[in-house]
């Protein structure tokens, strides 16, 4: 089975940017890249509303189509009709105004959650074997929403993620493997898979560290202590 690219040129592109509010590639803002762009509020984004979201949209026309199918596709009626199907997909008004609220933080946070990824470059830099996942040139602009790293055991004295991950769960300090990938999922065990390692080796040597606008200095230091102590 293949795609040819006019067919590929039929599709819409929908850019998950679920976490990269605030974040830029070239100075242009990520969500605005594919025919459509979606960003999460979810509890542990940048910005939250408890839950939900927004999408990014093209043009007022379509911007009209999606809260028509977010809004049930209610027909021009006095009573309920539809000749469509829609979804109930709106954000409640309490929601959205969370969300308002939470709109004139977000530089603050990004900042935060930037000088957390700042604290983690002088605290890995000199450690063999870890790289933390930064922006690769002037570029990119990220929101470092979630400060990650990789960690060699071959270059790390055969120090592995895991090693790290309990060393912090030992102080109570919460840390978790990057996400496992779809095709090692228990419920897609029987598809077939495609692909040539390189989720499976992110899964097996990446660690998602604490990266909260609201981290102290002393759990800082707390994070600090855990790292001196296994790596030195
Ligand atoms: C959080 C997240 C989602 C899901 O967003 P929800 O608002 O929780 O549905 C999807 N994709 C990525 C990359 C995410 O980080």
């Amino acid at each position: 089975m293949s795609l040819t690219v006019t067919k590929l040129k039929q599709l819409t592109v929908v850019e998950d940017s679920a976490e990269a509010l605030g974040s830029t590639y070239k100075g242009r803002k990520c969500g605005t890249f594919g025919d459509y762009g979606i960003l999460s509020f979810n509890g542990n984004k940048i910005i939250t509303t408890s839950g939900g979201g927004a999408m990014v949209v093209p043009s007022k026309e379509k911007k009209e189509k999606t809260v028509f199918l977010a809004i049930q596709a209610r027909d021009n009626a006095p009573h309920y009709q539809h000749s469509e199907v829609g979804y109930n997909y709106r954000m409640s008004n309490i929601s959205a105004g969370i969300g308002r609220g939470q709109m004139q933080v977000l530089d603050e946070h990004i900042s935060l959650r930037r000088e957390m990824h700042q604290f983690y470059s002088k605290l890995f830099n000199q450690i063999p074997g870890v790289t933390l996942l930064s922006e690769p040139n002037s570029d990119f602009y990220s929101n470092h929403w979630l400060s990650a790293i990789l960690i060699d055991p071959k270059k790390s004295g055969g120090i592995t993620r895991e090693d790290l991950r309990l060393a912090f769960e030992e102080e109570n300090i919460e840390s978790r493997p990057l996400w496992k990938p779809m095709h090692l999922q228990p419920l897609y065990q029987e598809y077939p898979f495609y692909g040539t390692g390189v989720c499976e080796r992110l899964f097996e040597n990446g660690l998602c560290l604490p990266s909260g606008s609201n981290l102290t200095d002393s759990d800082r230091s707390r994070i600090e202590e855990v790292v001196d102590k296994l790596f030195k």
